[in-house]
């Protein structure tokens, strides 16, 4: 494998480091208090974030992970890579400013690449362009997580209602974001791998985003529609589900279908 920088990723480099320098590193500290502290149900980001968020778009330094079939720079993982070097100078901070987060960064291309329009348009768009943030639902206390085809949370279909029906926890970045991709079984009698489907669902109460609360029925509003294979690429722990998208209609204000502890 080649791993020479290329030179458009040498230019993305240096630019990006001339940001971090100027702007990111000497407010570290700051920035993570804010962070800590102005984060909350329906707050993505701190003001300060934000700011630097808008600078960040303007210098062309914005979904630099974005593959190339959509309207990202289109960077091989070599090129993402060294910008990710230099993003991880500061982790707690820098991937949010750039829009490089985890795990938005994998829903949001999970849902480009096999959603819905209307999946599309609904949680991918705001993921790309607006200040807001998704987390991924996936591990239980009940099952041993690490491999998803233990998980117990089922989603079944009523009229035009998911209702689902599980525990989450560990769910990282729950806290502020808007929506949710939850893995839940929806064809029990599949083999293994083909059980479960990955389906978003709009995060709705503050409680379901702290900490462990119990949420065990919760109804999600959506219509069932075209099945979409969605196996997650990249890294994380549903990479080895074969997952299916189905399109959302409409979904209430208690649509949250998990209980959630945000780590660290
Ligand atoms: C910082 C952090 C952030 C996280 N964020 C998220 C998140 O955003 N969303 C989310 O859904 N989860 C998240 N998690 C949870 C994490 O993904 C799970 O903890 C992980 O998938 C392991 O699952 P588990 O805890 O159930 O462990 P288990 O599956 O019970 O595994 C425990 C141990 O047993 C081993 N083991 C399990 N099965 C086998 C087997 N068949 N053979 C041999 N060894 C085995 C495992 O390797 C591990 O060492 C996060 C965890 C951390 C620490």
């Amino acid at each position: 494998m080649d791993f020479a920088v290329s030179d458009r990723a040498v230019v993305l480099r240096e630019r990006l480091r001339g940001f971090m320098e100027e702007h990111v590193v000497p407010r570290e500290s700051e920035l993570a208090r804010a962070i800590d502290d102005e984060v909350r149900p329906g707050v993505a980001y701190p003001g300060a974030v934000v700011e630097l968020r808008a600078r960040a778009r303007e210098a062309g330094l914005w979904n630099l992970w974005l593959a190339n079939s959509h309207e990202g720079p289109g960077l091989t993982n070599v090129e993402y890579g060294v910008l990710c070097e230099e993003m991880g100078r500061s982790l707690y901070v820098a991937p949010a400013i750039f829009n490089c987060s985890f795990p938005d960064t994998g829903n949001a291309e999970a849902l480009l690449d096999y959603g819905t329009p209307e999946q599309i348009e609904r949680y991918a768009r705001p993921l790309l362009d607006d200040d807001v943030r998704s987390c991924f639902a996936l591990t239980e206390p009940e099952a041993a997580s690490s491999d998803p085809t233990n998980i117990f949370t089922t989603a079944r279909l009523e009229g035009d209602e998911w209702v689902l029906d599980g525990h989450k926890w560990w769910i990282s970045g729950a806290m502020g974001a808007a929506f949710a991709i939850v893995m839940a079984v929806t064809e029990p009698d599949a083999p293994p791998h083909a059980r479960c489907s990955a389906m978003p669902r709009a995060t709705a109460t503050a409680s379901c985003a702290s900490t462990a609360c119990a949420s065990p029925r919760t109804r999600c509003s959506a219509a069932e529609g075209k099945a979409s294979r969605w196996p997650r690429r990249g890294s994380g722990p549903a990479a080895s589900t074969t997952a299916c998208a189905r399109s959302a209609r409409r979904s209430g204000p208690s649509s949250s279908c998990a209980s959630a502890r945000t780590p660290g």
